[in-house]
């Protein structure tokens, strides 16, 4: 059974792509273009380390689908990662962005490198290089391909590539837009950082409030007292932490490199995230058990498991102890294609990367409109909005007699800025987006992976289709 985990992250991807193929009736070509991965760049270029000494970084940037431009994945910086592994993630940016209609194809970067072991001016040095190797050979660019953060990287670099994109370009009117997840200042917008953990949540959400979904793992409906475990308290798990608490969930376990703690009375995640920053370490939290192993949070008795950190987590090996109910995939890849079997064959609902996680890739989208339209969403309407708001509250009083308290009216009638339009544009992509997929695997008989897979692949055909390269 281990012998059969040893296939790369790509492999994996297929095996779901043709799992959920097997349930269209697409042409065989058709197929295995949508599957196909079809631009692979392999850079290397040499790096002078602040001691003076040389060192070669490897790198690399998948687009996988060109079925629609600019194509759009995150740049990653770890040590596991390898072409298999940039190919089968940017698989899944193409299948997450068709899931919840972001008009992109997938593509994914990566840098094999280990950021601790690096300074701020070293990581500079490699993400400025790196940008100029993409320019080089039309790996980047606003309607060409648009990079964002992935594991290892966020806003910093961000900045670094628009930066360095915009003073080699020649065209400056919408160089900004050649990559997303930038500072709020340098082109960014409001609510990036957060949306990949408030998608999960929102996806978690829907996926709870389901009664009849619900019934059979013996859950009853709505967040409130969920027992939650989070693995990787990096962006995307501390968000998705964060929201699910707010939200009435009971944080129950939390793991990170050094260990894990759990409590079955709830952790407080901001208290945590103090006690983290003073000791260096999740440990030793008052009133939480240690777990040396951090693996061993994954196999806590939880109602909702949120692996939110690497691909590979969830093995056959471990699969077997698992006792969630309910896996939330927050990170790319978590489980592999073994234990997804074994986790449906025993009931788990599992919740899919390629939907729970596109929060980040829809505001990313969010993004890059902001900045080809080189307007802020809401500077155009916020007042109007006001001013309309507060004209039917004042109509409403005077025909009522009702008065309301001067901070229930500013409430009421505020206009929506940025920040609310990101958040309310995102929660409707992933409300509807669950709605789409649950019906499919209700239709077709199959699991929510699967379900999203046959979703994005007939939207893809479809675009074939109307292009006329395939009949
Ligand atoms: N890296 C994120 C992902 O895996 C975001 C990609 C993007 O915003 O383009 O979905």
């Amino acid at each position: 059974m281990v012998g059969m985990e040893e296939i790369s992250l790509w492999q994996q991807v297929c095996r779901q792509f043709d799992r959920a193929a097997a349930h269209t009736k697409h042409a065989p070509g058709i197929l295995a273009q949508i599957r196909a991965c079809n631009h692979v760049y392999r850079i290397a270029f040499p790096l002078r380390r602040d001691d003076g000494s040389v060192q070669v970084i490897h790198g690399w940037r998948a687009e996988h689908s060109h079925h629609k431009l600019p194509t759009k994945g995150g740049i990653r910086y770890s040590m596991v990662v390898s072409e298999d592994e940039v190919m089968g993630l940017a698989a899944l940016m193409t299948y997450k962005c068709a899931i919840v209609d972001v008009p992109f194809g997938g593509a994914k970067g990566g840098i094999k490198i280990s950021v601790k072991d690096y300074s701020t001016g070293e990581l500079e040095r490699i993400t400025r290089r790196y940008t100029t190797e993409l320019m080089h050979k039309q790996f980047i660019g606003p309607g060409i391909d648009v990079p964002a953060p992935d594991y290892g990287t966020g806003a910093r670099e961000m900045a670094w590539i628009a930066d360095t994109y915009q003073a080699i370009s020649t065209d400056k009117l919408e160089a900004l837009a050649c990559v997303t997840g930038k500072p709020v200042g340098q082109g960014g917008i409001r609510g990036r950082k957060e949306a990949t953990g408030r998608g999960v949540y929102l996806g978690i959400r829907e996926a709870v409030n389901v009664v009849e979904d619900m019934t059979p793992l013996g859950l009853s409906a709505g967040l409130g007292g969920k027992r939650v475990v989070v693995q990787g308290l990096g962006n995307v798990g501390y968000h998705a932490a964060k929201f699910l608490q707010e939200g009435g969930a009971v944080i129950v376990g939390l793991a990170e490199y050094e260990g894990a703690i759990a409590s079955d009375a709830g952790l407080d995640l901001e208290a945590v995230m103090a006690h983290r920053a003073a000791t260096g370490s999740l440990l030793g939290f008052p009133g939480a058990r240690d777990l040396p192993d951090r693996r061993a949070a994954l196999e806590l008795d939880c109602d909702v498991l949120v692996p939110a950190a690497l691909e590979n987590v969830i093995t056959a090996e471990n699969a077997p102890r698992i006792r969630a109910k309910i896996i939330a995939e927050a990170a790319n890849g978590p489980v592999t294609s073994d234990a997804d079997n074994m986790l449906l064959d025993r009931g788990v609902l599992v919740l899919p990367d390629i939907y729970l996680n596109a929060g980040g890739v829809t505001v990313s989208y969010f993004e890059w409109l902001k900045n080809l339209s080189h307007v802020r969403f809401g500077r155009m309407d916020k007042r109007r909005d006001q001013h309309i708001f507060g004209e039917l509250v004042g109509a409403l009083q005077r025909l009522t007699g009702m008065r309301l308290r001067h901070d229930e009216v500013v409430d009421i009638t505020r206009g929506p800025d940025e920040e609310d339009l990101v958040n309310s544009g995102l929660e409707d992509t992933m409300v509807m987006a669950y709605q789409e997929i649950r019906t499919i695997a209700k239709r077709d008989k199959v699991d929510l992976r699967t379900a999203s897979l046959i979703s994005a692949i007939d939207k893809i055909a479809r675009t074939y289709s109307e292009l006329g390269i395939f009949p």
